[in-house]
């Protein structure tokens, strides 16, 4: 068995403006690191879109019918001065939702050890009824609850190294016991949620924060210390990873100095915790990351030890 990895050229397409840091060539540089040798035993799948049904577990149907009625034919509409559609968006953000679905079906089934979703728009931020931060739906929140109802899951947790705070994922997590969201994340940062004190209904949320100028000792500390613990402790039948990288030295929208190999060490940390609880089933799918270079590096960091497994 192999790690899956999914995409498709819409993905691509999405474009929320010009000089908008979550632009078309993050997915191209990402691509581009998957061409090395390294990743040639990769088992590549196209995203499919995702049923609107499987977007209804965590949108609001209204929500979701307001964002495809305003899909532009042509130029641009801002849901929010951050968050830019095109007309390929629609489909775009779908197929990144559709992928982690698939990659959930088929990682449960046991047709691949675990995945990778090179897909954009990002999720984490999206409300049950509100687009923000480049993210219009919550795709690991889609996953998760796909993983729910189609396979019966009982407990799914979702780990999310990006440097800003999932505060959707954690919105749509925080009331149901059956559902675990840990973050590591700038504070203060965008968008101003996920103090530690925020630990869920279920004591089932856990928020790791780390001061402007912390990198690799912090961020080591806190998983070792807090993320990591809980998430063992709450024993996932799977684990989703929001797979962001601009908590990276080089990334331009933060400042937290992660390096290259500290993706390659927390992804090492988090399968440890997998294969201990649930075989090792994990999906990921992209975040952010606005470094091309440190992105593309990182990505093929993040995959390499997902197909060391
Ligand atoms: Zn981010």
């Amino acid at each position: 068995m192999t790690t899956l990895l999914y995409t498709h050229p819409i993905c691509i397409e999405h474009d929320p403006g010009r000089g908008h840091p979550e632009c078309p060539d993050r997915l191209r540089a990402v691509m581009q690191g998957f061409e090395d040798d390294d990743f040639k035993a990769l088992d590549r799948h196209e995203a499919p879109v995702a049923d609107l049904k499987e977007i209804e577990q965590v949108h609001e149907p209204y929500y979701i019918e307001r964002i495809f009625e305003n899909m532009p034919k042509e130029g641009r509409v801002y849901l929010d001065p951050d968050t830019g559609i095109s007309p390929a968006s629609g489909e775009a953000s779908r197929r990144a939702a559709g992928a982690v679905c698939d990659a959930v079906d088929l990682v449960i089934k046991g047709k691949g050890k675990n995945a990778f979703c090179a897909v954009r728009p990002p999720g984490h931020h999206a409300e049950s009824s509100r687009a923000m931060g480049f993210c219009l739906f919550n795709s690991v929140a889609v996953g998760a609850l796909h993983g729910r109802a189609r396979h019966g899951l009982d407990r799914v947790a979702v780990v999310d190294f990006d440097v800003h705070h999932g505060n959707g994922t954690q919105h749509m997590f925080e009331h149901d016991e059956g559902l675990f969201y840990a973050s590591s994340h700038q504070w203060p940062a965008y968008p101003g949620t996920g103090l530690a004190s925020e630990t869920g209904e279920f004591n089932n949320i856990r928020n790791l924060q780390m001061a402007p100028g912390e990198g690799t000792a912090a961020f080591r500390e806190g998983y070792r210390e807090k993320i990591l613990p809980a998430l063992r402790a709450f024993d996932p039948d799977l684990l989703l990873i929001s797979a962001g990288f601009d908590a990276h030295d080089r990334d331009p929208l933060a400042q937290i100095s992660l390096q290259t190999e500290d993706y390659a060490w927390v992804t090492g940390e988090l399968l440890a915790v997998a294969g201990e609880c649930c075989d090792g089933k994990v999906v990921s799918l992209l975040e952010g990351g606005y470094n091309l270079q440190a992105l593309t590096e990182s990505v093929q960091t993040h995959v390499r030890v997902l197909m060391a497994d």
